[in-house]
């Protein structure tokens, strides 16, 4: 039997625009899709109301357009999805181990260990396991976590494990306001749109135990999952939402899309020709799909410098 070509996709969250860190992981992911003629689909994250920039769907589909990113299909919106989010909540709360929390964040700063240094979520410490604190408002519904190690092999890290009791905890499915968190909805959307190829930065790493966990929970297939190096600031600094805005500058850059491509085909360890320069952006994506080679992936994060002109 042929393998299935995959089904990769790209999900940007609207709270800002494409800077050239997701921008390496769009193109990251289009390749991994494109070099096995697969499909890439484009999802809009777009739950967190608060979060959210206007315009900034449009502008990051723009952007795309212009580096020659083309997706297969409609755009899917995480918040035209929130009915089968809700089923397949309905369907954990069956399983009997999601519980109701009355706990604040500062109550859990207080009770809970630090923090995993690459994470932000603080491990909860299980208080309201058996129940909720009398007169106390439901703040988040937990999913309960087995005391043991959840383990996905990823395409560029290898063997990844995590303990998901110390690590995170029983942790939040659904806010108290009803709103589903990205954990589950990640879960279900990837499962609802047949992804089998999950490409993104791997400030996503330590969540993916989480979401594996919860795909083996609603029966779900796990997606083959490749971590990528994120871009960062000079000297390793972390990459701010102001630094590199690549959709802001669009206008400087036309026509010279090929400089940004080219310098993001270096960053992922890619070695494009130097006949590219000043190519077509879709003459860049297919000479780099046709020989994408995912062992030159960068081992660390580092800097992306464009240049555009050069
Ligand atoms: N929307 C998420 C982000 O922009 C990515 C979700 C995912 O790739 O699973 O960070």
């Amino acid at each position: 039997e042929t393998p299935k070509p995959p089904v990769g996709r790209f999900a940007p969250s609207p709270t800002g625009a494409l800077h050239t860190g997701s921008l390496a992981t769009a193109v990251a992911s289009w390749l991994m899709a494109r070099s096995a003629g697969g499909r890439w689909l484009l999802r809009i994250d777009d739950l967190d109301a608060p979060r959210q920039v206007p315009g900034m769907a449009d502008d990051i589909m723009r952007a795309l357009e212009l580096f020659g990113l083309w997706w297969d299909g409609e755009v899917t919106r995480q918040s035209c999805n929130r009915e089968a989010y809700q089923h397949c909540f309905n369907e954990l709360l069956a399983t009997g181990l999601v519980y109701p929390c009355g706990c604040s964040r500062r109550e859990i700063a207080q009770a809970a260990s630090a923090p995993h240094p690459d994470d932000d979520c603080l491990p909860y410490p299980g208080t309201c396991r058996d129940g909720m604190r009398e007169g106390a408002a439901v703040r988040s519904w937990r999913l309960r976590v087995p005391p043991e190690q959840v383990c996905f092999h990823d395409l560029h890290k290898g063997m990844i494990c995590q303990h998901l009791g110390e690590r995170c905890g029983d942790f939040a499915v659904r806010r108290g306001d009803g709103e589903i968190a990205y954990q589950l909805a990640v879960v279900v959307d990837d499962h609802l749109t047949g992804v089998t190829q999950v490409v993104r930065g791997e400030d996503l790493l330590p969540s993916t135990p989480r979401q594996v966990y919860i795909q083996g929970l609603l029966g779900f297939a796990r997606p083959a999952y490749c971590h990528i190096p994120l871009v960062t600031g000079p000297e390793g600094a972390k990459l701010s939402k102001r630094d590199n805005l690549v959709s802001h500058h669009l206008g400087s850059w036309r026509g010279k899309e090929w400089g940004v491509l080219l310098a993001v085909l270096r960053f992922l360890g890619q070695d494009p020709p130097h006949d590219l320069v000043g190519a077509p952006c879709d003459e860049i994506l297919r000479w780099a799909a046709g020989c994408f080679d995912i062992t030159r992936l960068p081992d660390a994060g580092r800097e992306l410098v464009v240049s555009p002109g050069r």
